[in-house]
């Protein structure tokens, strides 16, 4: 042997040691009393004193998908906390009512009896709004006299309030069925913008908060206000797209003075939103007791740039950018006041750019429905078929964005089986068309449970299914047909069944706690059982379509009664 050799194996003799003392570690154990770590339970969290509940109206996971490593406000603190970027409105009726009706509730659209944001009414011979007491002679569809009777479930702010009358449950949006949706039937302070300022339930007093935020905005209205400035990452999207006889995709809000019919499709409507809100918490004196409260925010106008001006312009890049500062100064002002909150951010539904632009982006399918698959349409060519016609009507009403079919109101029974047939035949052979359900199909389907991604196309259409309400016929048009004919305020919808309208990211924050990133799916009807627990309200079991999500990263688990 070398020395050299011999020196190698003196040196390698305790490693070898230390190796057997390890294999054999296993049976040292057994001789000795195990002692675990110190384990100590991790300690609940005191209730936080505010919920914080935010909607961004349209605000698909595709969207914040593009532009979340932008984000330097109100989104980059959310960031920083529980970031669910696959949440679901599991359901196909991806409008606004049915979306904002499961926020708050914890059930599908199938329990909130929300299945559209407006629906055919036989009786009455007409279409009700989803946020609408239609028993008011006063109230139509289009002007309604806002009301919450709809809604079938209670929301998170019912359940607090019936738990405690202490607690406060407040709303505020550009839109009505948004803020009555999210807040639900007890409520203390429910607002919406209408027209020319922000405005509150027939036989209510707009209060002095609301008064002031109107004075402001009016101010802010009649100045008119320059072309906002697009942040250097906007650049990839700021080019022209005709559609039809516009363009779309390069405008930056410049605003008239005294414009009001623009103002709540720039960004300009969800900061006075915002303020609003800060108003409201100084008012009500909001997260200040101990008896926990909830202020719903939901901000309309990533919603209403998005029809206007579609997704994938510089348009809707300055409104998130635009609406990530509004949402930095709202949560600076709860900072400010000391309040301890728990804010959760999701959607209503998601969205789609507008066809044209999609087919120069690379979708080449995407294409504006056939006029022939409207109400209109189809009535006429079902009329001329059948030769069932209705004096100064149509024998069909609805073929919506929800895809909701309602017979005509006077038809017999006879006259209703040879219209279902004869329009069941020609959607199932129309190019356009993915699916056709009927409603008596549908009513003897359970409610779907489960990862809502895996959902048929027949599952997601009964989530928001209710017989009371629900169209007689449901047409799903195929991935990529955009309702609606273009003009400069409209150029693109969401309410398909498709994932580009399902998909919405769900974020939870709260100061302290220990973030996480998880892409395995939930959903928007989760978010309320998982707050109701944070704040240790128990409901019995069957309250809720979702479940609770563990909302801390640590070992706390905020799921833990
Ligand atoms: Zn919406």
């Amino acid at each position: 042997m070398s020395s050299a050799l011999h020196a190698l194996r003196v040196a390698l003799a305790p490693l070898a040691c230390a190796l057997m003392l390890a294999t054999a570690g296993p049976s040292i154990a057994q001789d000795q009393p195990a002692t675990p770590p110190p384990a100590a339970e991790p300690s609940r969290a005191p209730k936080p004193r505010l919920i914080l509940a935010i909607s961004i109206d349209q605000f698909s996971a595709d969207l914040f998908a593009q532009y979340r490593e932008h984000f330097t406000g109100g989104f980059a603190r959310l960031l920083t906390g529980a970031v669910y970027p696959q949440g679901f409105q599991s359901h196909a009726a991806t409008e606004t009512c049915p979306g904002h009706s499961t926020l708050l509730t914890g059930v599908h659209p199938s329990r909130t009896g929300i299945i559209a944001n407006t629906w055919y009414d036989p009786k009455l011979g007409r279409d009700v709004y989803c946020a609408e007491d239609e028993r008011n002679p006063g109230s139509t569809a289009k002007e309604p006299v806002v009301s919450n009777r709809h809604l079938k479930a209670p929301t998170l702010g019912d359940l607090m309030k019936q738990a405690n009358p202490a607690a406060m449950n407040v709303a505020v949006s550009a839109k009505d069925r948004a803020a009555v949706m999210m807040s639900g039937h007890q409520t203390d302070a429910v607002y919406w913008w209408l027209g020319k300022g922000f405005t509150t339930y027939e036989g209510r007093t707009v209060s002095r908060a609301a008064l002031a935020q109107n004075a402001a905005t009016d101010k802010l209205i009649d100045a008119g206000a320059p072309a906002l400035s697009a942040p250097q990452w906007c650049e990839k999207v700021d080019r022209a797209v005709p559609i039809k006889d516009f363009t779309i995709g390069t405008y930056r809000f410049p605003q008239k003075a005294g414009d009001y019919k623009t103002f709540n499709r720039t960004p300009r409507i969800d900061a006075a939103t915002g303020d609003m809100a800060v108003r409201l918490v100084d008012e009500l004196a909001l997260g200040k007791d101990d008896v926990t409260d909830v202020l719903s925010v939901s901000f309309s106008a990533t919603d209403y740039v998005g029809h206007a001006y579609g997704t994938e312009g510089v348009e809707m890049c300055i409104q998130l950018a635009q609406l990530d500062a509004t949402l930095g100064t709202l949560f600076a002002a709860l900072d400010q006041r000391g309040i301890d909150y728990v804010a959760v951010l999701s959607a209503d539904h998601g969205g789609i750019d507008a066809p044209e632009r999609l087919q120069l982006n690379g979708f080449p399918s995407a294409q504006r429905i056939d006029p022939a698959l409207t109400a209109e349409g189809l009535s006429k060519a079902i009329s001329q078929e059948t030769g069932i016609t209705v004096p100064n009507g149509q024998v069909i009403h609805g073929a919506g964005a929800s895809g909701d079919i309602w017979l005509t109101s006077g038809l017999t029974v006879k006259q209703q089986k040879k219209v279902t047939q004869a329009l069941l035949a020609r959607l199932a052979k129309h190019p356009q068309i993915a699916a056709v359900y009927t409603a008596a199909a549908l009513a003897k389907m359970p409610v779907p449970h489960g990862t809502p991604q895996d959902w048929t196309m027949e599952q997601r259409v009964r989530a928001s299914f209710d017989p009371e309400h629900s169209g007689q016929v449901l047409m799903m048009t195929k991935r990529g047909v955009v309702p609606g004919d273009p003009n400069p305020a409209y150029t693109t919808t969401h309410g398909s069944p498709w994932d580009y309208d399902r998909r919405v990211p769900m974020l939870f924050w709260r100061k302290g706690m220990t973030g996480f990133e998880q892409p395995d799916p939930v959903e928007t009807v989760d978010i309320a059982p998982t707050l109701a627990s944070v704040i240790g309200l128990a409901e019995p079991s069957g309250t809720w379509d979702g479940r609770c999500l563990d909302i801390d990263g640590s070992r706390a688990d905020t799921c833990r009664r």
